[in-house]
């Protein structure tokens, strides 16, 4: 038996000094650290807190198909350098597309042996994939993710309002959550008819080709087509703080709906973003900085149940960065191995603490996945993920600490909050002092 030590084990509800009692890949209990049975060898981790290992639920690995864009090795090892010990993938940057069984097989086939963390899949909802819906919860897709508007690669194609409807009655049957890319098209493309001539290196010209009005309008036809077919929805990547007040009618009527928002939403403002500086391009945008506050209100009032990355990478040369078009450059920012001091930086500034980090990065994503009943705590029965931080010391973002494969960032140089000083999966150590120690041990995550 194997006894972590701190001053600061983040328990669900409580921060207090324990050890984590550790038997093989499990958290046996959680004890006063004066009570580590004789015989235990012990690591003493003193001041640094121990979180459980974060769960991101929102990752384009693009593997297999393009993993000269990203793959498990490299995305798996960005995240246990990040504190991450589960990752979901999306369905659209790997070809084949996870909308079907045997796309799903393939994946499994490209992340065998390559995984420094755990993973799982959520399935795609496409067209002409109704009735690949069912056995994809059935092969263990964790669930579903759609988009209301173009999704950036052509193979995986957004659905028309009517599509949408066709096939929420089978999402909802599978009891698995829809995750949806909310921004409609209408607004876009009469924001874009009237910026034809604008200066598209101006990331102003950007922000205002993607409207809050898209994001808004989605979401309210959403939830009216959760109130309709009672299906789990879930809103990924929120930008706008303009729809908060829909999300919290929602749920107070009881609606099965959840929301996540991204570091980059809670950390860049317009009005920071350099012309030409096409590393901070995504969709939706990021937004003022009054409406990043207007986040962080989400987030401590609970309307926003969680923090997921929406990790996109590309190679630098989409980022089209010596033209510094934000109409050509490839939308996407990758931040994977540094979510957790990005969030950490601008929360413990904010009064929130490393108990809502806990359930905006660990608690709340493992519930969306449906693996919180194994994930996302340090308690007895739970999965030995731990993520041992050092919240106090500061460090700058250079290209060495990124680890996913191409090192492109808005966030470089910046000066950030919180080391992640190792990772633990499932009890084995995959992450200290900038070292991936052993073989990759990660699997997929299954029920
Ligand atoms: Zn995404």
């Amino acid at each position: 038996m194997r006894a972590f030590l701190s001053r600061r084990v983040v328990t669900p509800g409580k921060i207090q000094p324990a050890a984590i009692l550790i038997e093989g890949e499990q958290i046996a209990s959680v004890v006063p650290p004066n009570e580590v049975p004789a015989g235990a060898e012990v690591h003493d981790f003193r001041e640094a807190a121990i979180l459980p290992g974060l769960v991101d639920t929102h990752v384009h690995i693009n593997d297999p198909g393009r993993a000269d864009w990203e793959g498990f090795e490299s995305a798996t090892r960005a995240a246990a350098a990040g504190g991450c010990t589960m990752l979901v993938d999306m369905p659209l940057n790997c070809v084949p597309a996870t909308t079907s069984v045997s796309g799903l097989e393939r994946k499994r086939a490209a992340a065998r042996g390559r995984c420094r963390v755990d993973w799982a899949s959520w399935g795609g909802v496409v067209p002409d994939n109704q009735n690949d819906i069912a056995a994809l919860a059935a092969a263990g897709v964790r669930g579903f993710k759609c988009f209301l508007v173009h999704s950036g690669v052509d193979s995986f194609t957004m659905l028309t309002e009517r599509q949408l409807k066709a096939a929420l009655p089978r999402v909802a049957q599978t009891g698995l959550p829809l995750l949806v890319h909310a921004e409609l098209p209408p607004a876009i493309d009469h924001a874009h008819r009237d910026l034809e001539q604008a200066d598209w290196r101006s990331y102003g010209t950007y922000l205002r080709s993607r409207p809050d009005e898209a994001e808004l309008s989605a979401i309210r036809l959403l939830v009216s087509l959760c109130r309709r077919y009672q299906f789990r929805l879930h809103i990924v990547h929120l930008s706008t703080s303009r729809a908060l007040g829909e999300l919290r009618a929602a749920r107070s009527q009881g609606l099965p709906v959840t929301a996540e928002t991204c570091p980059h939403y809670l950390y860049l403002t317009s009005e920071t973003i350099a012309n030409g500086a096409t590393l901070n391009k995504c969709a939706p945008p990021v937004r003022s900085r009054q409406n990043r506050e207007q986040l962080w209100q989400g987030l401590r009032e609970e309307t926003i149940d969680l923090i997921a990355t929406d990790h996109s990478p590309c190679p630098a040369q989409m980022k089209h960065m010596d033209e510094g078009s934000f109409k050509t450059a490839w939308g996407g920012i990758a931040s994977l191995s540094l979510a957790l001091p990005l969030i950490w930086t601008e929360a413990s500034q904010r009064g929130s603490s490393l108990l809502d980090i806990a359930r905006w990065m660990a608690e709340g994503p493992a519930r969306l996945a449906g693996c919180h009943m194994r994930k996302a705590q340090i308690a007895a029965g739970y999965d030995a993920d731990l993520v041992v931080f050092d919240p106090q010391s500061e460090f700058l973002v250079s290209k060495e600490r990124l680890y996913y494969r191409h090192p492109l960032s808005p966030y470089l140089g910046e000066k950030l909050r919180g080391v992640v000083k190792a990772t633990y999966l499932r009890g084995n150590l995959v992450f200290a002092d900038g070292q991936f120690p052993g073989a990759p041990t990660g699997r997929e995550f299954r029920l």
